[in-house]
């Protein structure tokens, strides 16, 4: 069916939207064949963006591991991280279906940030749904947006956060769909939004691909990447989906503990239900209510996933794993010292995950971190964890 990845997918919106998802999916199915459509998104990426993005052999962390170990260098990009790859996408998409006006919702603001800078380059108008709790939380993101000439909305609504901003965002959008793109941020929401997503975020695992094959020349064993909605693990993994023997590992905040509010590992303790839009996995109580999510990495503190990622975990495909804030905050401090790189608290996870199985490694294998974001911006979190721990 239309828009599924086996149970998971589709479109759970009122009806009223249903012409403007026709739209949209329209759109971009004929600019993904058009070559001049793929040409401006490429010439983009590289000047703009700076790609492709190196794979850099870890040489210490591999000593360490005792397998060779390489990171994908996604926290090198303009804005430092992989958001970007999807709103140059995405903004080339609304102008070439004539949208003046950009909608998006942010959670920790990384989003709204790359959406922000996209609308600046291009010189259209840009507002952004964000939780009221969030705005306050990340008052540095909300200056960042708003010295881009963005204008962003406090949502007042429900818990103040990413879900509530969401909802807002689909308000505005079927009130103005005329001149309006809402860009979505992660492999998430009705059809076609995970799959337009997940296209223009392949784009890290096919530099992967043909980068591995340069320096090795075989692919890689084991690919890594945190997941929060899904759309770094999703563009990582991707063009690799039908490689068999490349095992995927995507990693969720598994926070303070395993209790409800404790944790946003969807994958891990999720159920079937729908959330924004599309039927996914989702971490509901009994009555089928959203529960409360909490991570140290705001980026992954969503109680949803992509719903091909749902289904990859279903067939076997994608292993789901999680790491809590103390493993991650390990792997983010393991990073800086044995390769001077800071990662994203979020990239963290991923980096915690191969600390804590470094045993399980094969002295043949060859693992790929994929390094999603820079941790630049969580440096007064990381701050706060060290007084509370009274020292590194
Ligand atoms: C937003 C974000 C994530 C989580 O989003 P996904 O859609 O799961 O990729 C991960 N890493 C960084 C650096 C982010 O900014």
């Amino acid at each position: 069916m239309k828009g599924y990845f086996g149970e998971f997918g589709g479109i759970f919106v009122p009806e009223s939207f249903t012409p403007i998802l026709e739209e949209l999916e329209k759109a971009y199915e004929e600019a993904k064949k058009d070559p001049s459509f793929q040409r401006e998104l490429e010439s983009y990426l590289k000047d703009y963006v700076g790609r492709p993005s190196p794979l850099y052999f870890a040489r210490r962390i591999s000593e360490d591991v005792g397998c060779k170990v390489y990171l994908k260098r996604e926290d090198l990009n303009h804005t430092g991280a992989h958001k970007i790859n999807n709103t140059i996408g995405q903004i080339l998409l609304a102008k070439r279906m004539g949208k003046k006006r950009i909608i998006a919702e942010t959670g920790a603001g990384q989003h709204g940030v790359a959406t922000a800078t996209v609308c600046a380059m291009m010189g259209m108008e840009c507002e952004i749904y964000m939780g009221k709790l969030d705005v306050k939380r990340q008052f540095l993101n909300v200056l960042r947006m708003e010295l881009l000439g963005a204008k962003v909305h406090a949502v007042e609504e429900g818990s103040q956060t990413l879900k509530d901003a969401m909802n807002e965002a689909f308000r505005d959008w079927l009130a103005n769909v005329q001149t309006t793109h809402y860009l979505i941020g992660s492999v998430a929401g009705p059809h076609p939004y995970p799959t337009i997503v997940r296209d223009f975020q392949s784009i890290i695992g096919k530099e992967t691909k043909a980068q591995i094959l340069e320096k090795e020349n075989r692919l890689p064993t084991h690919l890594i990447a945190c997941v929060g909605g899904g759309s770094n693990a999703m563009g990582f993994f991707y063009p690799f989906l039908d490689d068999k023997e490349v095992h995927l590992i995507g990693v969720e905040a598994g926070g303070t503990g395993t209790g409800i509010g404790q944790h946003a590992a969807t994958l891990n303790f999720g159920i079937p239900g729908v959330l924004h839009g599309s039927k996914t996995k989702v971490l509901l109580d009994n009555y089928g209510q959203v529960l409360p999510v909490h991570s140290i990495s705001a980026g992954l503190d969503y109680p949803g996933v992509g719903p091909e990622v749902a289904y990859l975990q279903g067939i076997g495909r994608l292993q789901a794993a999680y790491v809590t804030d103390d493993e991650a905050m390990q792997g983010l401090i393991y990073l800086a010292r044995y390769e001077g790189i800071i990662p994203a608290l979020e990239s963290s996870h991923a980096i915690g995950y191969l600390l804590k199985q470094k045993h399980t490694f094969l002295s043949s294998d060859i693992v790929i971190i994929n390094v999603s974001g820079r941790g630049d911006k969580d440096m007064n979190t990381v701050h706060e964890y060290i007084q509370k721990k009274g020292g590194l």
